[in-house]
């Protein structure tokens, strides 16, 4: 089986992380703070605080722009559930707004729409790795007076107007997870340029607990002293996890290189096939290529996407589908309201989508299987 994406982990990997289980700290160690510092300078932002999970990230990242109950947060449907979550988690309220259709990421246009007095923050998606419309958010945003929580979860090592993504939102939220460009098996980060936000993100992440001699409220009582100024939680990450994604971290750009690399591929195979859309990359935009997201023609294709699906699968093809649009989920239906037809774009591109295999480790053969096997399919199922 070709998985849609998988990690690449390596002897140094391995090694770094069997170094920390033979230290004395293997959490709260010294390496958490240097991948924040390795990943603020990749992505040339001054500030990471690094999460147990980019969902944690994002729930942090929305407790520090100040979501709380009555406000609402807008995002794009099409997205991971997490993205939404996140500000559901502190008693906000889920807007979205639908995608731009040619982008497939939030159209700002329809969330200026979506802007009340009660909107309190921007969650646009990166999504598949391309960067989203960020010049107007982050226009609409000073207009309106909004936080701008960018989830880069796709996104790590994308250019948008050739400045790389991490530092051109109020805050950018990266996630770990083995599918993503690097791992450190769940893991997340919050990036951001404001160093109040940085704070308030390190408090949430642990119990809202402080020993910062500076940042005491009262006069320290000794050294055991601590304390708790806000109610926040256990979002540590641990330094084996930390270990494993400095040693990722060099290899990011590979890791990158050779995604473009295999999805040119796949743009200059899949070219000639009729009504067959393919990602698009523009001269502002330049993906990171998280996924390689087909919209097929269903209506040239015997059984539509489910018989394209089923066929690449009994080809051991590991094809996926991103995402079911989430207002379309059985929880935003019942407890939000939201409804079938809601948002046109993003449910048209979702009957159509389907993700094909992409990550670094594929081989040229595997890649021309894939190829070959998307070819085959679409020509077998052809009406
Ligand atoms: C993966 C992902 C997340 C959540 O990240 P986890 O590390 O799995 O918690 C959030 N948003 C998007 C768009 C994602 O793809």
């Amino acid at each position: 089986m070709i998985p849609y994406s998988s990690q690449w982990i390596e002897k140094e990997d391995i090694e770094a992380v069997v170094s920390v289980l033979r230290s004395d700290r293997i959490t709260q160690g010294p390496r958490i703070e240097e991948f924040e510092r390795a990943v603020a300078d990749y992505t040339s932002s001054p500030f990471a605080v690094a999460f147990s999970s980019g969902t944690a990230a994002l729930h942090a990242a929305c407790a520090a722009a100040g979501v709380g109950p009555g406000d609402e947060i807008i995002t794009s449907p099409v997205t991971f559930v997490a993205s939404a979550n996140c500000a559901v988690y502190l008693g906000a309220t889920p807007v979205f707004a639908d995608i731009d259709p040619e982008s497939l990421t939030l159209d700002w246009r329809e969330a200026a729409r979506k802007v009340t007095n009660r909107t309190k923050a921007l969650i646009p998606v990166d999504f598949s790795g391309s960067p989203c419309d960020l010049d107007e958010i982050n226009a609409l945003a000073v207009e309106k007076g909004l936080v701008v929580i960018e989830d880069a979860a796709h996104a790590l090592g994308a250019d948008y107007k050739g400045r790389r993504i991490g530092s051109l939102a109020d805050m950018t939220i990266l996630s770990f997870h083995p599918v993503k460009h690097i791992t450190t098996g769940e893991g997340g980060m919050v990036l951001t340029n404001d160093e109040k936000l940085r704070d308030r993100l390190r408090l949430f992440r642990s119990h809202g607990i402080t020993r910062d001699a500076g940042k005491l409220a009262r006069p320290s009582e000794g050294d055991w002293y601590y304390e708790m100024q806000e109610l926040g939680f256990n979002y540590r990450i641990t330094d084996i996890q930390c270990a494993l994604g400095l040693a990722q971290l060099k290899r990011l750009d590979r890791f990158v290189c050779r995604r473009r690399e295999i999805a040119l591929q796949y743009t200059e195979a899949f070219a000639s096939v009729p009504s067959l859309v393919l990602p698009r990359e523009t001269a502002e935009v330049r993906s990171s290529f998280h996924l390689y997201v087909l919209q097929l023609p269903i209506e040239h294709l015997k059984g539509g996407r489910r018989a394209v699906f089923d066929a690449l699968v009994e080809r051991k093809l590991g094809v996926n589908v991103h995402y079911i649009p989430v207002h379309l989920q059985p929880y935003y239906q019942r407890c939000w309201g939201y409804r079938q037809g809601d948002f046109p774009i993003a449910e048209r591109y979702y009957e159509r989508a389907i993700s094909i295999p992409l990550y670094p480790r594929m081989t040229d053969e595997d890649v021309q299987y894939v190829i070959n096997s998307v070819r085959e399919v679409l020509t077998k199922l052809w009406i």
